[in-house]
């Protein structure tokens, strides 16, 4: 295929009332897809049921600990919960505590926290003139929106294919002491499926910062979300951090979000006996407990991390041929074509797209026309604002295969409209 920059206003011109051709069909067909969010699909949902099966019987509601499950007690999770995701993000059952539904909120509390009390006794954020939060992009957007709702000024850092550029993080984090955090994901990535090299985290647990309260704040949600039996591995951060005498330097979140039912799931903290104990102190006044049942149909169904790798399994064999099915539908159509740049993720839920600088918003929206939906473009930057207009999130969990085929043919004709005209423009 010739790329399309080789091509003279002529071919282009030619080229483009062809596709708009096409695309008026399509257009014509009033589809509703969605490729926005990700969200595993009802099949995926359907893996887990049977962890509602669980617990019918009242003899079966005591933990390990004793304590009726049905009852308060136990604040930081029973003992059975704490060793199922201690394993899953790999750390001892002392390192971690559940919390409730969702690992977002527990996020969002941290940085509330951090605002209102400050971080193990230093001072609130809310009494600085200035807090800055580094945000390797393209990211998630959620948590830009955390940082954004609070009013930390949120300076992006470029992801690399190890993760995101350490040069700029340790420059910025070792000589400015407002700059108080940095939000990772270090494993298959939201949006990329980038998984840090051994050398990025290593140079993460020897960071040097200017702030004493300064965290790393490591969301480890796609921690066993394999797609393939060849896995991507990561290294362990806190044992990291304690190798390099930085003991406190990061809070590690994670959540059965993905891997029971988002929003009905088991999400969790590890960290530091010092951090743990500052997060508790909180905790302490914010609840008597979080939802210990739902922690016990999570262990009882699982059993342990064995369990739970068998499960995601499961999810992979529903996922992965979704997955191909784009990263295909890209490489028979615009590969080569010199018009757009994708991943091809081992793990985790999404794909991330490249377009020609300063085509992104007119994809999605050109997508949109069509009747497929798809992450707004600039979502993946801080304030919404990709710099080069180029980065689009690919989720291919939620829409069926077949859907899935059809509004990926949708995005690449959409795609190869934008760069013809953007082109034509030069
Ligand atoms: N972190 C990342 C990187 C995510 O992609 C998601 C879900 N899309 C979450 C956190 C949210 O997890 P939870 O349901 O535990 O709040």
């Amino acid at each position: 295929m010739t790329p399309y920059r080789e091509l003279n206003k002529e071919q282009l011109q030619v080229l483009k009332a062809q596709l708009e051709k096409e695309f008026e069909e399509v257009k014509a067909k009033g589809l509703n897809l969605d490729m926005s969010r990700g969200k595993p699909s009802k099949k995926q949902l359907e893996l887990a049921m049977d962890m509602l099966e669980e617990l019918k019987s009242t003899d079966k509601l005591k933990c390990e600990a004793g304590i009726d499950c049905r009852n308060y007690g136990l604040l930081e999770g029973i003992p059975e919960a704490r060793r199922l995701l201690g394993a899953m993000t790999e750390v001892t059952p002392d390192k971690i505590i559940i919390f409730g539904n969702s690992s977002l909120n527990v996020m969002f509390d941290t940085i509330s926290r951090s605002m209102t009390h400050g971080v193990c006794g230093n001072t609130p954020w809310c009494k600085l003139d200035k807090v800055k939060f580094l945000c390797p992009a393209p990211g998630y957007d959620r948590h830009f929106k955390i940082t954004e709702y609070f009013g930390i000024e949120m300076i992006t850092v470029p992801m690399t294919p190890t993760g995101p550029d350490m040069d700029i993080v340790e420059k910025l984090v070792s000589s400015d002491d407002a700059i108080k955090g940095i939000w990772c994901v270090p494993k298959y990535s939201n949006p990329q499926g980038i998984t840090y090299s051994e050398e990025t985290v290593k140079r993460f647990a020897r960071l040097k910062p200017a702030a004493p309260d300064f965290r790393i704040f490591w969301d480890n949600a796609y921690c066993i979300h394999h797609l393939y039996e060849e896995k991507d591995f990561l290294l362990e951060i806190l044992e990291e951090c304690e190798k390099a005498g930085n003991p406190d330097l990061a809070y590690k979140f994670l959540s059965t979000s993905k891997v029971s039912f988002p929003g009905s799931g088991i999400a969790a903290v590890a960290a530091s006996p010092r951090n743990l104990e500052d997060i508790k102190k909180h905790m302490s006044i914010q609840t008597i407990g979080h939802d210990k049942i739902n922690q016990l149909r999570h262990v009882r169904f699982f059993k342990d991390i064995e369990g739970m790798h068998e499960h995601m399994k499961k999810h992979a064999e529903i996922l992965r041929p979704k997955f191909e099915a784009v990263e295909n539908t890209l490489e028979k159509e615009i590969g080569g074509l010199g018009i757009g740049e994708w991943t091809n993720p081992k793990g985790g839920y999404f794909i991330s797209f490249e377009s020609m600088e300063g085509c992104a918003k007119a994809i999605v929206a050109k997508a949109a026309e069509a009747g497929v939906k798809m992450t707004d473009a600039g979502a993946t930057y801080p304030y919404g604002k990709d710099p080069h207009d180029s980065n689009i999130r690919i989720a291919p969990s939620f829409p069926t295969l077949e859907e899935l085929q059809t509004a990926t043919e949708i995005f690449v004709l959409s795609v190869k409209l934008v760069s013809v005209e953007k082109l034509l423009a030069e």
